[in-house]
């Protein structure tokens, strides 16, 4: 079986690393978090001193980080990571990041002999631990049937949007809609609640009407309607409002340079910056509800 390293064991690295063991695999992980380490050595991962070592020996590398500069710092920048990475590796890159940084990371390893795929994903942090994660796949179809094995050990839908970079432009797409979604459900919900509508009851009739959506049906922002979703325990862990932020300003950026108009995604993302800005950016993104809030 092909050895892996690990790099970025976080909310969603952290179980991804955990299916791989799971399936048999020998791991080197690396972390800047002791913590994040720790508990990936407890399953049995093997933890490197960096992230130079943990690539040294391996047959495939994956990563899974917060945003674009770390993973074009890590890769490009003074650790250089490109240059240790075997010659003939695979490299996954999971993270959500800029699709101009993917295709950057993608000439860097072609140059090196490295076949690359960007492979965002989406599931979330239930996705990720239950190993049925969708893979949005940038890169070669030939490269995509080589990572096959391995991403299904960790994701259920695999996906080829098309060359490199473009798994990105098409995670970016669909976050945007996700928090268009969310921040839709949260005035819906607060305008019934307001108006003395149960929000399980609404949430209810909605499912099954024309309102229905996943952030509704699958990931209830309001607290109590719905168990094990953030917004029954305080909004902790999920997927970060900085995060949905960051993936909402790569949404922007990318709509200005195609020219394309978003005026819901551009709301969405003043609206994730205010929420932010009053100190929940370590909150889930369904906590867009506290912003909107029910009045009297
Ligand atoms: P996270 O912040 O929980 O984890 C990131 C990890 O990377 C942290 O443990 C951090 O210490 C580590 N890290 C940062 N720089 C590093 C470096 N140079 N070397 C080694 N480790 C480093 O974030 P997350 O929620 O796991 O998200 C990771 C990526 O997945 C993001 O791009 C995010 O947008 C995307 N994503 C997240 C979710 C979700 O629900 N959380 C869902 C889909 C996609």
């Amino acid at each position: 079986m092909p050895h892996i390293a690990f790099i970025g064991l976080g909310h969603m690295g952290g179980p991804m690393a955990a299916n791989l063991l799971k399936a048999g695999h020998s791991l080197s992980v690396f972390d800047l978090v002791p913590a994040a380490l720790e508990a990936a050595v407890a399953l049995g991962a093997t933890a490197a001193p960096n992230a130079v070592h943990a690539v040294s020996h391996a047959d495939i590398v994956i990563s899974m980080l917060p945003a674009s500069q770390h993973v074009e710092s890590l890769y490009l920048g003074e650790a250089a990571l490109m240059q240790a990475i075997p010659g003939g590796a695979l490299l996954l890159e999971c993270s959500t990041i800029s699709p101009d940084t993917a295709r950057k990371v993608h000439a860097a390893a072609q140059k090196r002999g490295i076949a690359m795929l960007d492979a965002p994903v989406s599931g979330g942090t239930a996705g990720a631990a239950a190993g049925t994660l969708t893979f949005i796949v940038g890169g070669e179809a030939a490269t995509l049937e080589r990572a096959r094995p391995v991403l299904e050990a960790m994701g259920k839908n695999l996906f080829h949007a098309g060359a490199a970079g473009a798994g990105q432009v098409a995670k970016i797409a669909n976050n945007m809609l996700l928090a268009i979604h969310m921040i839709g459900t949260a005035e819906a919900l607060n305008l019934g609640v307001a108006n003395g509508i149960d929000p399980k009851v609404l949430s209810d009739i909605m499912r099954v009407s024309s309102g229905g959506n996943w952030s509704l049906e699958k990931y209830n922002p309001w607290p109590g309607v719905m168990d094990g979703v953030p917004a029954s325990r305080d909004y902790a862990g999920g997927f970060g409002v900085d995060l949905m932020l960051k993936d909402l300003g790569l949404a922007m950026e990318a709509a200005q340079a195609s020219r394309v108009a978003t005026p819901l995604g551009s709301t969405a993302r003043s609206l994730y910056a205010l929420h932010s800005g009053q100190g929940s950016g370590q909150l889930d993104f369904s906590s867009i509800q506290q912003l909107i809030k029910r009045r009297g």
